[in-house]
């Protein structure tokens, strides 16, 4: 987090401590604090504050844009389709539903991870209510044409969620420009606290609660507002006005220059692509070895990588965003990512870049796929 995001939060949780639905004087105090905040992050999507949505996460506010929409419309009319490189709290909710009974497709996307525009238009024409696809891509930080995306989708009648977890705050997102039906957000990927998020939702879209109770955000979230969390949200929002640019600039020297050395690396690959991917994402492919091996030996130099999502790592299966754009299930294990954030300097890179080849040859060594 970012200091001053800790600063600001700070007071809520001692002196402004009260709850934001209370008649009294603490509680007043916490709910301006509630309001400002929604302002707040409303103005930097240019929405109003009165279509932001609080919620615990970003999975809680992707749950709820597809649950709540697939409710709302009911079995007989409701088609939700999604992208198969959509984070899986898109992917399980969307699958939860199709057992559920409801009409869901998974659009295809090519081998950068884009969306296949021909296939949307396709299945478009089968009376789709709603379409969720990812703005920039978590794992290969691939960024989809989401104004093009919105107008293929309009033309045809079917609203457009996008998951901008990853680009909310890297780039500038105009919800009235783009006419985005929804969109979700969190606190935790821009320096921001973990445990809350977002859902945009513009005037006139309805979508039915998940959570039912005493009727917090505007009957679609109940349950007492997390106002320390909402407070350090819209700090890190706030943050974001006057450093993004700078920022871009920075992480994508840094990207590139991370991306070029390592792909002197021989018989190694970059998943996504070159240029049109998120500031802050790198994810390479090394043939012979597990990417999971090269995690825990950059570990050990300390370096902190990933090789699937960061959700994802407990379990054995390969990365569903590999697979779909057409990895072999031994490619995809194959990979790994590193991210990097406006605290890393240019000589972390240069670290990395003197490390990580080392690493590389030694697993290869010991790999038995490798003769
Ligand atoms: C991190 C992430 C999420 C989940 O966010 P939480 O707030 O941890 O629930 C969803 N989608 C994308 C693209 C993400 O990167």
């Amino acid at each position: 987090m970012d200091p001053r995001v800790v600063e600001a939060m700070q007071p809520y949780f001692t002196d402004f401590y009260g709850n934001a639905s209370s008649l009294n004087s603490f509680g007043f105090k916490a709910k301006e604090a509630l309001e400002k905040s929604r302002e707040t992050i409303a103005e930097f999507m240019n929405a109003e504050a009165s279509e932001l949505i609080f919620t615990g996460s970003a999975t809680e506010a992707n749950n709820l844009v597809l649950k709540g929409h697939a409710f709302k419309e009911g079995k007989s009319k409701c088609h939700i389709a999604v992208s198969s490189v959509d984070h899986d709290c898109v992917l399980l909710s969307a699958k939860w539903l199709k057992r559920q009974g409801f009409k869901i497709t998974i659009l295809p996307v090519d081998k950068y991870g884009f969306l296949d525009l021909d296939a949307l238009e396709k299945t478009l024409e089968e009376n789709v209510t709603l379409v969720s696809v990812v703005h920039g891509n978590n794992e290969i930080g691939t960024i989809q044409p989401i104004e093009e995306i919105t107008r293929v989708c309009h033309e045809h009648g079917a609203l457009f969620h996008t998951d901008a977890v990853q680009s909310f705050g890297k780039l500038a997102i105009d919800v009235r420009k783009i006419k985005i039906d929804f969109m979700t957000i969190n606190g935790h990927k821009l320096y921001g606290p973990k445990g809350v998020g977002a859902l945009f939702k513009r005037k006139g879209r309805e979508l039915d609660t998940l959570i039912h109770g005493g009727g917090h955000e505007f009957g679609l979230r109940s349950g007492t507002e997390n106002i320390p969390a909402i407070v350090g949200f819209a700090k890190a929002v706030e943050l974001r006005e006057g450093e993004m640019e700078a920022e871009a600039r920075h992480l994508t020297n840094m990207r590139n220059k991370l991306i070029k050395a390592t792909l002197e690396i021989e018989e190694t690959y970059l998943n996504g692509h070159r240029t049109k991917r998120l500031t802050n994402n790198t994810n390479f492919r090394f043939s012979y070895i597990e990417g999971e091996a090269v995690v825990l030996s950059l570990g050990s130099e300390g370096i902190a990588a990933s090789s699937g999502s960061a959700c994802s790592s407990k379990s054995a299966e390969p990365s569903h965003v590999l697979l779909a754009i057409g990895l072999k299930p031994e490619e995809a294990r194959g990979s790994l990512r590193i991210s990097i954030g406006k605290y890393n300097t240019e000589e972390d890179i240069d670290y990395i870049i003197q490390v990580l080849p080392k690493i590389v040859k030694r697993l290869r060594a010991m790999s038995p796929l490798k003769d």
